[in-house]
């Protein structure tokens, strides 16, 4: 029931109570699609410069949805976020990166990959996060070291308890990534506030490096501060070689995009890494 002027309450609104709404709908079976088995974990690989040499993966969900076939974060995540689901979601998306982890590990203790997992402000709000990390760590048998929390500035540092929560997640020996960097209002208090690992420079500086000289200059000063910091770099959306060139001259530590791969299922990303090890 919700206050509507002065004396007025709405009581109901007759279209939400209704099971074949299809706004409601589709928020039940979000809520639902981790418990049913519909979620999904593709893992795009990261790859350092100048060497290309797969060192990492990035966690990616999808969702099987059982009439409207795959669907993309971009179809759900928002909703996940505003109904609470993200929280079932994030969980199921961490364990399963984990088990992958453990695998990957256990398969090739040479050459382990780190596994980044998104993480989105609701988990990083709720006060049993660090405790959840630590249990999935400990259940899955994954090192902290080969696990990496990948969240957006803005995520953060509006509360200081989520900071606390952060700095704990960073004392474990797991990652922390800073997301989509250069977009927010705030990357440079973000960088000095958190205990950032790596930064993931945002794909649309990368899209405009060649042609654009202001977005070649974003990320050569995102580069530069960042060595000074000690903080690895990573630049999202690479399609070309062109780019992958310009990247590699202004001093990126590592790339990711569509023109190394599109993200994989776990067995497909198996194959993939065969080739990328064998050079
Ligand atoms: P993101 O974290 O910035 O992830 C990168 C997105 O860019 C992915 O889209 C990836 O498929 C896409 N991408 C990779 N390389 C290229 C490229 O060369 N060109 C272009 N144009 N795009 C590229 P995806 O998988 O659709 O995910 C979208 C967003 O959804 C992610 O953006 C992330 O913010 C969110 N997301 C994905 N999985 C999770 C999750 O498990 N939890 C949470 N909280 N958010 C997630
Ligand atoms: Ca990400
Ligand atoms: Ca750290
Ligand atoms: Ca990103």
């Amino acid at each position: 029931a919700k206050a509507n002027g002065k004396n007025r309450v709405q009581v109901f609104e007759p279209g939400l109570l209704r099971v074949d709404n299809p706004r409601v709908t589709f928020e039940w079976q979000l809520a639902a699609a981790a418990a049913a088995n519909e979620l999904v974990v593709h893992y795009q690989p990261i790859l350092d410069l100048p060497g290309l040499q797969c060192t990492a993966v990035e966690a990616l969900v999808r969702w099987q949805h059982p009439e409207r076939g795959l669907l993309y974060p971009g179809d759900f995540i928002d909703v996940a976020e505003r109904t609470g689901a993200i929280i079932g979601i994030g969980a199921f998306v961490m364990r399963r990166a984990c088990l992958d982890a453990a695998a990957w590990r256990k398969a090739n203790p040479g050459a382990p990959l780190a596994v980044h997992v998104n993480v989105s402000a609701h988990e990083l709000d709720r006060e049993g996060f660090v405790d959840s990390i630590i249990g999935c760590l400990a259940d899955t048998g994954t090192l902290a070291k080969d696990l990496v929390v990948e969240l957006t500035e803005t995520v953060v540092l509006d509360s200081p308890a989520a900071i606390g929560r952060l700095r704990a997640i960073g004392a474990l020996g797991v990652g922390i990534a800073l997301d989509d960097f250069g977009t927010g209002y705030a990357s440079l208090t973000s960088l000095r506030a958190l205990p950032v690992d790596v930064v993931k420079i945002d794909m649309s500086f990368v899209a405009g490096a060649v042609s654009i000289p202001s977005d070649r200059s974003v990320i050569e000063a995102i580069v530069r501060l960042c060595a000074q910091l000690g903080i690895a770099t990573v630049a999202e959306g690479v399609e070309r070689l062109d780019q992958e060139r310009l990247l590699g001259d202004l001093g990126a530590g590592g790339v990711q995009g569509y023109r190394y791969s599109r993200p994989l299922s776990a067995a497909d990303l198996t194959g993939w890494l065969a080739d990328n090890r064998a050079g």
